[in-house]
């Protein structure tokens, strides 16, 4: 059978047991490669080398407040697959033929944590005599292998690129990384039930910003990807896998998939008018409502894979032998944030919520010219007051 011609674009089938020989063709070219994972009952990016470190067989159920891995219990049908999430039951239907890899939605990590880490030392020195010698601060920036990228991630990175590297002064730490970076998506085949990609035009397919997407299609007894190349790195990756070229059936069967994801959606934000709209509602009473029930705990920024504050703090080990400066994120929700030469200029849930959210979606636009939210979900599933973006939004637009 004639290769396909690998150009950005072009569509190759790969069969799920070639998934291996991706992963390892990677490795062999000096990626460390992270992907989803399943650590303590949620799907994290760690390390991956084999298949079976992916999350095989598991779903989510996600909701505000709410993330709950289940194993699947797969119905499949030609060219889609429909998952349904029935707990013990499923364990005893889903046979590992039957079992997709892909099958959640995101989870508490994005990939924030490797291009832009929670943690870096960007100084420090040891005492020699009477002074201080300034020591490396033995950063990693090794090649590294985004697997199994969501097409609101691809967004987030889009996002991070040109806050943190794209803009007037770029983050050097982050440029490090980013320069190092190889990406395979792989494109949405249910909706989780916190995401409102689709209405942010950022999912859930991947239609930017990778090396190579996927597109996991379990049909029958038949499990393949059809993979989509996306830059000449990618092109290179996959020219020495066993691929054949996608059918018309098999890219149908994958645009379905796609499809069905985004129709599944149950939340959206019209984000239409939406900075003005804020802008013009710094008084509404909506504030009030929500900073009644806010912790100000900051889960959401933390979870947010666009949030990218951070601060920095000067310490000295307990004898005095070495000193270090340390950048670690921070988050608009605490109150050291804010703390300038005459105080602390949000000392309010109420203001700080606001400052959060018209961020994201108002005067991000004004600095980015970009919205700083991706639609991924994970601040209302991992807010412990249930708070909904969405629905905060909605209310403040039905009377604004
Ligand atoms: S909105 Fe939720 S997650 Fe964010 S600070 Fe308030 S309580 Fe915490
Ligand atoms: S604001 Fe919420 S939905 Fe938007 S990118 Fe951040 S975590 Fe995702």
């Amino acid at each position: 059978m004639a290769r396909p011609s690998l150009e950005n674009g072009a569509q190759v089938v790969l069969e799920r047991a070639a998934l291996q020989h991706l992963l390892d063709a990677l490795r062999q070219r000096g990626y460390r490669v992270v992907g989803p994972t399943v650590r303590e009952n949620a799907v994290v990016f760690d390390e991956v080398a084999r298949l079976e470190d992916l999350p095989i067989g598991w779903t989510d159920e996600q909701g505000a407040g709410t993330y709950r891995l289940k194993k699947q219990s797969d119905k499949t049908r030609f060219g889609a697959v429909v998952l349904s999430v029935d707990g013990v039951a499923s364990e005893k239907t889903a046979g590992p033929s039957g079992q997709t890899i892909f099958g959640y939605a995101t989870g508490p990590q994005s990939l924030k944590k490797f291009l832009h880490p929670a943690e870096i030392c960007v100084w420090k020195a040891k005492r020699r005599g009477r002074g201080f010698e300034p020591q490396t601060t033995g950063a990693d920036v090794s090649k590294l292998a985004l697997f199994g990228v969501r097409a609101c991630d691809l967004q987030t990175i889009a996002v991070l690129d040109r806050v943190l590297m794209n803009g007037g002064h770029a983050d050097s730490a982050y440029k490090a990384r980013r320069e190092k970076v190889f990406v395979v998506a792989v494109n949405c085949a249910r909706a989780g039930g916190t995401c409102f990609c689709a209405s942010m035009k950022t999912g859930p397919k991947a239609t930017h910003g990778f090396d190579l997407a996927m597109t996991e299609v379990l049909d029958g007894k038949r499990h393949y990807f059809v993979v989509e190349v996306g830059s000449k790195a990618g092109a290179a990756v996959l020219s020495g896998l066993p691929h054949a070229p996608a059918q018309k059936a098999e890219r149908e069967a994958a645009a379905r998939v796609v499809t069905e994801a985004a129709q599944q959606m149950g939340r959206q934000l019209d984000v239409a008018g939406i900075k003005e709209l804020l802008y013009r509602n710094y008084e509404h009473p909506r504030w009030d409502d929500v900073a009644a029930r806010c912790l100000t705990c900051g889960n959401c920024t933390m979870v947010c894979p666009t949030c990218f504050c951070n601060t920095i703090e000067d310490a000295t080990d307990i004898a005095g032998t070495e000193a270090r400066r340390v950048r670690k994120w921070d988050s608009c929700f605490t109150l050291a944030f804010t703390y300038t030469h005459f105080g602390n200029i949000r000392m309010s849930p109420r203001s700080r919520y606001r400052q959060w959210l018209t961020h994201k979606l108002g005067w991000w636009v004004d600095q980015f010219d970009m919205f700083g939210c991706v639609g991924c979900g994970r601040c209302i599933a991992w807010c412990p007051a249930k708070i909904d973006l969405t629905e905060e939004v909605s209310k403040v637009v039905a009377s604004g």
